[in-house]
């Protein structure tokens, strides 16, 4: 028996919108509330949200100490938007960012405000990189994901986003991201080929490369493997980005994804829950040598989005000032495992894959992954497929969530997967 309340009229969205909406397709509910790791319908129904905007909403929804500091701001008539003007939101968030997240990590990286999606950052960073070596080239990695406009696009790995592009897609090489290779871990033939005179690859700008792949399966390159590719790149004057747009900010348990590697990227990009509360913002953070451009070169209206400002620095002052929360998200991200690793032992052709509150169940059929998301729904638990035949259902709980409202959640997959 379903649980679903009746549906509720959805008929100008499917008279008006495009055809190119994808997630309520999957959860055709019309939501009007959210509170927490709780989206609630028009009816009153409540859903648990392990999708949490993709990862935007990592301090659950309207966090009430960051939806306090961006209503003061909106009740003192701040300046909502203002391009790269010089205002207090930004100066205050500048200073608490640099004192809790940069300083006491030993990063000494100039902070550009980009255009406030994920894609935006990573244009910018994949430009600054071509600008400041000179060459157009840059190493990508299997099942990778960075984005949807042509320079982001080109170094991502999925074959239906890359159609939707019309044209070629271009100065970008694959390398098989860590687990790929099988047996070699594609790290060695790297070095191999770009050393050889005739091995075919032309020298590259720059690396770009998750740690943990959100949307290409919740697969988690090994701490060992990063550092290798680091050293890898260092050698040859490849720079490093990491997008951490999915994986950073908290999800796997540090506030950067690479902390525990001990990583010092060239160029890092930042964005979904940075913004604290939702709203837009991204960042790129640029060794200061790195830092070439002519003013205006990456330009745009919505880099000053002062409310997101405030809603960051609310979230870095409440968060992030010591490790307690931190060492929160890294017992949810050990029940998480302990959880999905049970209900993978006890179903047969399930497996956990991921890292921290970014994990998953790898389903060997895909058809399964499909049922048990749908079968979540029917429970009043939203949770997403990933991977590159959306074989994995993918939880992303908020880093807050209370204990029981995890296990609650993960009750009801367990009765998903087992039905
Ligand atoms: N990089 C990564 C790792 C992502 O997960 C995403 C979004 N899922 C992006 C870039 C693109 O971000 P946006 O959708 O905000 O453009």
């Amino acid at each position: 028996m379903s649980m679903l309340a009746t549906a509720p009229s959805l008929d100008i969205f499917h008279r008006r919108e495009s055809q190119v909406r994808s997630y309520c397709r999957n959860f055709p509910a019309l939501f009007s509330g959210a509170r927490g790791a709780v989206l609630i319908d028009e009816d009153g129904n409540e859903y648990l949200d392990f999708l949490c905007v993709a990862g935007a909403a990592n301090y659950g929804h309207n966090d009430p100490p960051i939806k306090a500091a961006a209503l003061a701001y909106l009740a003192g008539d701040g300046p909502i938007a203002s391009l790269d003007l010089h205002t207090q939101a930004k100066r205050d968030f500048l200073e608490a960012f640099t004192a809790h997240i940069l300083q006491p990590r030993g990063l000494e990286h100039r902070v550009q405000f980009t255009g406030p999606t994920g894609t935006n950052a990573v244009e910018a960073a994949l430009k600054i990189a071509r600008k400041a070596t000179g060459r157009s080239s840059i190493l990508a990695f299997t099942n990778g994901y960075h984005g949807m406009s042509l320079g982001a696009l080109a170094a991502t790995g999925n074959a239906q986003a890359r159609r939707g592009a019309g044209i070629p897609l271009a100065h970008t090489v694959f390398m098989p991201f860590d687990g790929y290779a099988g047996e070699g871990d594609g790290l060695q033939r790297l070095a191999r080929q770009l050393d050889d005179p005739s091995g075919g690859l032309d020298l590259p700008a720059a690396a770009i490369v998750e740690t943990v792949q959100g949307e290409g399966g919740c697969n988690a390159a090994s701490w060992d493997w990063l550092q290798r590719l680091q050293s890898l790149l260092r050698e040859r004057g490849i720079l490093l980005i990491i997008d951490d747009v999915q994986a950073g900010c908290g999800r796997t348990g540090t506030f950067f994804s690479f902390e525990p590697a001990g990583l010092d990227p060239d160029l890092i990009v930042l964005s979904k829950s940075i913004g604290g509360l939702g709203l837009p913002m991204s960042l790129l953070l640029l060794r200061p040598a790195l830092d070439l451009w002519e003013p205006g070169e990456h330009n745009g209206t919505f880099r000053g989005n002062n409310l997101a400002f405030v809603a960051a620095q609310a979230a870095i002052e409440t968060y992030w000032c010591d490790g307690l929360f931190a060492s929160g998200v890294r017992a949810r991200g050990d029940i998480l495992r302990a959880r999905l690793e049970r209900i993978a032992g006890r179903n047969p052709g399930l497996a956990y894959t991921g890292r921290g509150l970014l994990a998953g169940l790898r389903c060997q059929d895909p058809v399964r992954a499909a049922a048990i998301s749908r079968a979540a729904w029917t429970r009043r638990l939203i949770v997403e497929r990933c991977g590159p035949h959306d074989e994995v259902v993918k939880t992303m709980p908020p880093l807050n969530i209370p204990i029981d409202q995890l296990h609650d959640g993960l009750d009801r997959l367990e009765a998903a997967a087992a039905g």
